[in-house]
This record gives C-alpha cells, sequence and structure tokens, in this order.
C-alpha cells in the first residue's frame, strides 16, 4: 500500500509534501531533472511508508491512501507507480 498524488496535483504542484515526507518518496522535487516539466508529483509506491504526513500539507488535498482514492481518480494509482518505472 501506498498514498497516492491526485488530479488536484496538475497545475498546483506545492512542494510541503515533499518537505513533510520522512522517507524522501516524493518526486520530481524541485531542482530534480523533470520538476518543471512534469505536470504534477508522484509519489513512489515501492518506497512510501503510508505515514499519512504528507495528506494535511497538500493545499488541494490531492494525497489519498490508495484505498481511499475517489474512484474517478483511481488511474492516478498507475500514473504514479508508472512515473517511478519510466524515471
Ligand atoms: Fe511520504 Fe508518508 Fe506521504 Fe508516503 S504517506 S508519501 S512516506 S509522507
Amino acid at each position: 500500500m501506498a498514498h497516492v498524488i491526485t488530479e488536484p496535483c496538475i497545475g498546483t504542484k506545492d512542494t510541503k509534501c515533499v518537505e513533510a515526507c520522512p522517507v524522501n518518496c516524493i518526486h520530481p522535487m524541485p531542482g530534480e531533472a523533470g520538476f518543471e516539466a512534469d505536470t504534477q508529483l508522484y509519489i513512489d509506491p515501492e518506497a512510501c511508508i503510508d505515514c499519512g504526513l504528507c495528506v494535511d500539507e497538500c493545499p488541494v488535498q490531492a494525497i489519498f491512501p490508495q484505498d481511499d482514492v475517489p474512484a474517478e481518480w483511481r488511474k492516478y494509482i498507475q500514473i504514479n507507480a508508472d512515473h517511478f518505472k519510466r524515471s
């Protein structure tokens, strides 16, 4: 299980979640390759420890535990995972 970043992040890319994450599994971080080009941030499902600290940091409520992702945004579970397969 992991947390997942969903549609409200697109065009927002607030980075308070990055600062809150104790295992640095939210990417791209500011200064990393792709930060400017990517439309949203992603959580690495292999590295996330499900602590939930990022959830309340998000100003647009884009982050959910995988099991609680709203039905219309469930495709973001795969979108988050795929980001780490291609990078
Ligand atoms: Fe990082 Fe915890 Fe959020 Fe997972 S749930 S992305 S480990 S802050």
